[in-house]
């Protein structure tokens, strides 16, 4: 732990929000006896992600009242994973906390996550011990999710089950997490690959307080492409294996052909299973060149080189 600064606050809360006009007030009349509690000079860095609705006319009004609000407003809808770098670009307090504006997080669990961070850990990992807030299909979604990511992913990378981004990060932590050039920001697997002391922190979490979830079924199978693509290159050299496979099938076949025409002669009506086989084939290897397509695609966005989000201001009591 470094030595504090006076002038800069200990705690940074690093808030995305798109559309929370209807959880804000629930939220912040939770984090702030919290915040208080805890009685650590404290900032809330809260980033406005295009959001369609009264999300920034209501932050700002919150921030008349809570001078510790700082308020970032994007240019447009950059997503989740740039809303949450933009905060914890901007946050400067010795220890940070990413949290969701929906209470699902439940802020109470700063206070506890605090002193562990004050035992010395760097990382403090609540980690939900029910999903039973999520449909059926989200749990076994993200379990598979999980299971075949860890499976296949590099070293170091693999993911804690049930961790969200709401987490205590010390400032090394920060400092290195800014480090990481990459533009595909998948949080959860860069926080990941960091390492650092961590402990885990059981918690149940809570159903949504108002609004509904921004990830529906197509976000979350891109955004399970983004990780699985960001820490693994397993979908790319397995097709070199399949390729392998097949082509020692296909040889086989031959043979048996070859064998079979020997001894019983050549009446070997194909038509069907020919028909079968190469339009099987022919998927294989369109799914093939599609997983390179999503690997290329990525290279290409890295390659540009575009910042991960603009600012289109920013509203601070302090420069
Ligand atoms: N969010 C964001 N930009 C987006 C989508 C979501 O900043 O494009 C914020 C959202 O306001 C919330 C957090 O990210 O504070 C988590 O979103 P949500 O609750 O919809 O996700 P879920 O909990 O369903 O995974
Ligand atoms: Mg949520």
């Amino acid at each position: 732990m470094n030595e504090p600064n006076p002038a800069l606050p200990v705690l940074s809360i690093c808030c995305p929000l798109r559309d929370e006009g209807l959880a804000l007030a629930a939220f912040f009349d939770r984090l702030l006896p919290v915040l208080r509690d805890i009685g650590e000079p404290f900032e809330i860095v809260c980033v406005n992600d295009g959001s369609a609705d009264e999300t920034l006319g209501l932050l700002l009004k919150i921030q008349a009242a809570t001078p510790q609000l700082r308020v970032l407003d994007l240019s447009r809808n950059f997503g989740k994973e740039a809303s949450l770098t933009c905060a914890i670009d901007h946050a400067r307090g010795l220890a940070v906390v990413p949290i969701d504006a929906d209470l699902q997080d439940p802020p109470e669990l700063i206070m506890e996550m605090v002193r562990l961070w004050r035992k010395g850990f760097d990382v403090v990992l609540p980690q939900r011990v029910n999903r039973d807030v999520d449909s059926w299909l989200k749990r076994k979604t993200a379990l598979w999710f999980y299971r075949l990511h860890n499976a296949i992913a590099d070293a170091g990378a693999s993911l804690p089950a049930n961790v969200g981004d709401f987490r205590l990060m010390d400032r090394r932590v920060v400092d290195a997490l800014k480090l990481l050039p990459e533009r595909n920001r998948f949080m959860k697997g860069l926080f990941a690959w960091l390492g650092f002391r961590q402990i885990l922190l059981p918690y149940a979490r809570e159903a949504r307080v108002a609004g509904a979830s921004k990830f529906n079924g197509w976000r979350l199978w891109r955004f399970a492409l983004d990780g699985l693509t960001s820490f693994s290159t397993a979908p790319l050299r397995i097709w070199t294996w399949l390729g392998l496979l097949i082509a020692l099938i296909a040889f086989g076949f031959g043979l048996f052909i070859v064998v079979r025409v020997w001894l019983y002669g050549r009446d070997w009506p194909g038509y069907a299973s020919l028909v079968t086989i190469v339009s099987f084939l022919g998927g294989i290897q369109l799914i093939g060149l599609g997983m390179i397509g999503e690997y290329i695609g990525r290279i290409y966005q890295e390659a540009k080189g575009r910042p991960v989000y603009v600012v289109r201001e920013r509203y601070e009591n302090e420069p």
